[in-house]
């Protein structure tokens, strides 16, 4: 039987509160709606001696109008996220990406800073601590081995957050909070490929709110994904395409992936594919572009051929479907 291991929870009331403590305790996580950490506590993969609950930060909660745009506070739930007037009507792939996750009890708590700083994940890393002590444990907790890839010294534990890649085809900004103010940057720019330190976050630093632009005319955005089960499963991949549409031409593609790497992916080189419509020649080059940028390996109980295999489908059949009802 797995125990809950003792810790202290401070509840800050803003952010210069919560960065404050978190600089001032090494070692404290900051908790959202727990649907990530609280498992992986309870597991013994983490144990910090403070959580810092974000829940009682009331400028985190908000969803306000930006620059005809959108400023999405971190610790907006999924639900209200999924069922917001805006992002229904303008913002449809992020609606499809924020409505998609877990299960509806998962959603009502389960927040927008959560998802994107949602740790990776691997057969041989979210499992119970006796599971992982007697398998000696693996190269992202405690252990010296990664048994994806025994030989290297690389964790190849996969970034399977949503929201991520709904929100990278947007064009979204972060506003990052620390003791020394707030940075805004692209989303794109705080992950990297590796299954341990994905983010590029200093310690002391968190997600306080994420920046969308204003929807610009005709470009329309969609995303999919697979996973084992309907709901209260994780994407083995998920697709988010963002197109436009003029007359019979795309004239702005972007496409952005999870599941597939240690880091949500957005892939490079999609504006040589503009000018045309997404004829065959056209979806073949996305398909070699995509193939070469993605690195799904035996991180998950799907193996990696099918994963490729399934962005490959999914991204083809949101690019005809967009640009059909374009
Ligand atoms: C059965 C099950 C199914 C799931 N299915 C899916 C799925 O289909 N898709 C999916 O994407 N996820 C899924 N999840 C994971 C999780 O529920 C969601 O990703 C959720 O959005 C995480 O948000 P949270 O607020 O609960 O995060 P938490 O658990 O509170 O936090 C997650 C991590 O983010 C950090 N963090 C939280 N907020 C911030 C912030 N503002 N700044 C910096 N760091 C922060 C925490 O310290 C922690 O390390 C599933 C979980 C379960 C248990």
């Amino acid at each position: 039987m797995e125990f809950m291991p003792e810790f202290r929870t401070a509840r800050p009331t803003t952010v210069a509160e919560a960065v404050a403590i978190r600089a001032a305790e090494p070692g404290s996580r900051f908790l959202a709606g727990g649907t990530d950490l609280i498992p992986n506590i309870r597991r013994g993969i983490v144990a910090p001696p403070t959580v810092i609950d974000l829940a009682g930060i009331a400028e985190m909660r908000a969803i306000e109008s930006l620059d005809g745009g959108l400023r999405i506070g971190a610790a907006v739930t999924l639900a209200e996220l999924a069922n917001h007037e805006r992002v229904r009507t303008a913002y449809v792939g992020l609606k499809q990406a924020a409505g998609g996750i877990a299960a509806s009890t998962h959603r009502q708590v389960g927040t927008v800073g959560g998802n994107l700083c949602l740790d990776t994940r691997c057969v041989f890393y979210n499992q119970s601590e006796w599971w992982r002590r007697a398998n000696d444990y693996c190269l992202k907790s405690k252990g010296d081995v990664c048994y994806v890839a025994p030989k290297g010294s690389h964790c190849f534990a996969a970034f399977s957050g949503d929201l991520a890649p709904a929100f990278m085809v947007l064009g979204a900004e972060v506003e990052i909070a620390s003791k020394s103010g707030v940075r805004i940057v692209p989303l794109t720019e705080i992950y990297q490929d590796d299954g341990i330190d994905y983010l590029l976050l200093k310690p002391d630093e968190m997600i306080a709110a994420v920046r969308v632009p204003a929807p610009s005319d005709g470009f329309r955005t969609g995303y999919a994904k697979s996973h084992v089960r309907s709901a209260i499963d994780f994407p083995l991949a998920g697709v988010a395409v963002g197109l436009r549409r003029e007359d019979e031409a795309i004239t702005d593609l972007r496409v952005a992936l999870t599941g597939t790497n240690s880091m949500p992916l957005a892939v490079e080189g999609t504006e040589g594919l503009t000018g045309g419509p997404p004829n065959e020649a056209m979806l073949q080059g996305l398909d070699a572009l995509i193939a070469k940028q993605i690195q799904p390996m035996n991180s998950t109980f799907s193996p990696p051929g099918y994963r490729r295999r399934v962005v490959a489908k999914l991204t083809r059949s949101l690019i005809l479907n967009l640009y059909r009802d374009g």
